[in-house]
C-alpha cells in the first residue's frame, strides 16, 4: 500500500501540470552528485561517503533526519542501520514501504563519532535540502528528531510537539507543506517510552497526509478558479469564480461555490 492509497486518492490530482517524475528524478540526481563531491564544510574531511538521500521522486511525504550514522556513512544511503530498521518498522505499521517516501537528512555527511552537527555545518548543508524539497514539493515533511524539527519549527521542544503539525515556511524549499514532528528512531532505540510514543505518533501520519492533500487540492482549485484568461486569449477559467473573490463576476445563484 502506498501513501497515496492510504490517503484514498490518486496523487495525479495534485501533480497535474507539474514536473514529470523523470524530471524530478533527474533534478534529484543532479543534487545528489553535487552532495557526493561537496567539500563545503569540515564534515567532508572525515566522511567515508556522503549521503544525499533516496526515495520516490513523486512522493508526497519526505522524512528528514539529523545526519548519517556509521552504517549510512559506509553505504552512502540514509537510515540503513538499526535506526533505519526501526523507521522501516514504523512505516510498515501504516502499510507503507521506504521506497514509497523520500528519506534524507539535515546534514549529508556523518559528524565524527555521531556527535551533534554544528550550526555552521547545518548552515552549509541546508541549501541541498532546500533544493531537494523544491524538486519534491511534498505535502508533508516528517521531521525525525530535534535537529530536523528545529529547522522547520525553530524554538520548539521535541518532547512537547511530537505528533503535531505546523505549516512549513516556503523558504525551506517546501512551497506548500506541513511538518509532522516525530522522535528520531535512534532515540526510540534508547528508550522504550520514546519507542512506544513513536508508534503512537506515526499512526497519525495518514490523517495528516489526507488533510494536507485536501488543503493543497483546494488551493489549486481556487487558483484555477481565480485565474483570468490573458487579453485576447480563448482560455476560460476551469470553474466558476467563487462569489466574493471577483467583484466583476456575475452572481451564480444556482452554481456551486467552493465554500
Ligand atoms: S555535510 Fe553537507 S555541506 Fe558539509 S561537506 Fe557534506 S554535503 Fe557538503
Amino acid at each position: 500500500m502506498t501513501p497515496a492509497e492510504t490517503a484514498g486518492e490518486s496523487t495525479a490530482i495534485a501533480r497535474e501540470a507539474e514536473p514529470t517524475t523523470e524530471e524530478r528524478e533527474a533534478a534529484l540526481e543532479a543534487i545528489a552528485a553535487e552532495v557526493r563531491a561537496c567539500t563545503k564544510c569540515r564534515l567532508a574531511e572525515t566522511r567515508t561517503r556522503a549521503v544525499p538521500g533516496e526515495g520516490r521522486a513523486d512522493t508526497e511525504v519526505v522524512f528528514v533526519g539529523e545526519g548519517p550514522g556509521q552504517t549510512e556513512d559506509q553505504q552512502g544511503r540514509p537510515f540503513v542501520g538499526r535506526a533505519g530498521d526501526l523507521l522501516v518498522k514504523l512505516l510498515s505499521t501504516l502499510g507503507w514501504r521506504r521506497q514509497e517516501v523520500f528519506i534524507t537528512n539535515i546534514v549529508k555527511c556523518r559528524p565524527p563519532g555521531n556527535r551533534d552537527p554544528e550550526p555552521d555545518e547545518i548552515a552549509a548543508c541546508v541549501p541541498y535540502l532546500q533544493r531537494q524539497l523544491e524538486v519534491l514539493d511534498p505535502a508533508v515533511v516528517a521531521t525525525l528528531g530535534r535537529f530536523s524539527m528545529g529547522h522547520f519549527r525553530p524554538g520548539e521542544r521535541i518532547t512537547q510537539i511530537h505528533g503535531t503539525t505546523a505549516p512549513v515556511a516556503p523558504l525551506t524549499g517546501a512551497r506548500d507543506a506541513v511538518s509532522f514532528a516525530l522522535f528520531h528512531p535512534a532515540a526510540a532505540l534508547r528508550s522504550t517510552d520514546v519507542e512506544r510514543q513513536s508508534f503512537e505518533d506515526i499512526a497519525g501520519l495518514p490523517a495528516v497526509l489526507r488533510t494536507a492533500r485536501a488543503r493543497r487540492t483546494q488551493a489549486s482549485a481556487l487558483q484555477a478558479a481565480t485565474r483570468k484568461p490573458a487579453p485576447g486569449s480563448e482560455e476560460k477559467p476551469d470553474m466558476p469564480i467563487p462569489r466574493g473573490l471577483d467583484p466583476e463576476a456575475p452572481a451564480f445563484d444556482d452554481a456551486p461555490t467552493l465554500f
